[in-house]
């Protein structure tokens, strides 16, 4: 969900990066368990939290939360079975419902959840919910956050490279290669490596429904409502989340 809450300036990110290269290159193309995959990490658990953090009071001064006491009981009840099932046990877990008519939801990687009522209003069933909850907490297990911020990272100290190296030959020109650069960089490597995520937190998602007793069939009706509903308007869900068959077909077929 949208991890694109977390927006970095460029700069900001540089100086991460050096801190972070400097500090955790350990880290970097570890394992991880949950999804059998070597993932390019970069970043220090501690650096995410404190970027999480940071997020998440901005977030909660900007956005209101709900009036409903039902919804946000509700929504911290199906956290908690799904987050029980994760076998994240030092995570400071927080699942919040906020009034906002965006169809939307998002998780930070400190383990902040947040619904906004428009998916709520969408969903029919707390199963449908849980799909939701299930794919964001399959983000946090699978540190997609920590691998987009690296990404990030990589692709900007590459154009920062880059940029160094062109200045030698194209003068004033140095500037616009360099950003051309990262555009066909952001375009043909990050972006749809993010389409990975989604489909991997599609899938941690389902495992955790099952294994938290919900009906993972809640994941498919909830998918084909919002394809459903992209003709009608423009669904916020959709830009972070993009929808087609394909992905229901692989949600299908683990169900
Ligand atoms: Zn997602």
């Amino acid at each position: 969900m949208s991890l694109n809450l977390v927006r970095l300036d460029r700069r900001a990110l540089v100086r991460a990066a050096m801190g972070g290269l400097l500090v955790t290159p350990l880290i970097a193309c570890n394992e991880n368990p949950a999804t059998g995959r070597r993932q390019f990490i970069v970043v220090s658990d501690d650096m995410l939290e404190q970027m999480s953090a940071q997020t998440w009071a901005e977030i909660q001064r900007t956005a209101p939360r709900s009036q409903s006491a039902a919804a946000q009981r509700t929504i911290e009840a199906i956290g908690r079975r799904i987050a029980d099932s994760s076998g994240l046990s030092n995570v400071n877990w927080e699942f919040v419902a906020f009034d906002s008519p965006e169809v939307n939801a998002f998780v930070l990687p400190g383990g902040k959840v947040g619904f906004f009522r428009g998916l709520m209003e969408r969903a029919e069933s707390d199963d449908e919910l849980a799909a939701v909850m299930g794919h964001e907490v399959g983000h946090v297990i699978a540190r997609h956050a920590a691998e987009r911020v690296s990404q990030q990272l990589g692709v900007q100290l590459g154009v920062q490279a880059a940029a160094m190296a062109l200045s030698e030959d194209l003068g004033e020109h140095a500037d616009l290669a360099a950003a051309a650069l990262g555009a066909g960089l952001i375009y043909g490597v990050v972006l749809p490596y993010s389409r990975a995520h989604e489909l991997e937190a599609d899938r941690l998602g389902v495992d955790l429904m099952k294994q938290s007793a919900f009906d993972p069939g809640g994941a498919v009706s909830f998918w084909e409502k919002m394809i459903a509903a992209q003709g009608e308007t423009p669904l916020a869900w959709m830009s972070t989340h993009p929808a087609n068959d394909d992905r229901l077909a692989a949600l299908r077929a683990l169900i």
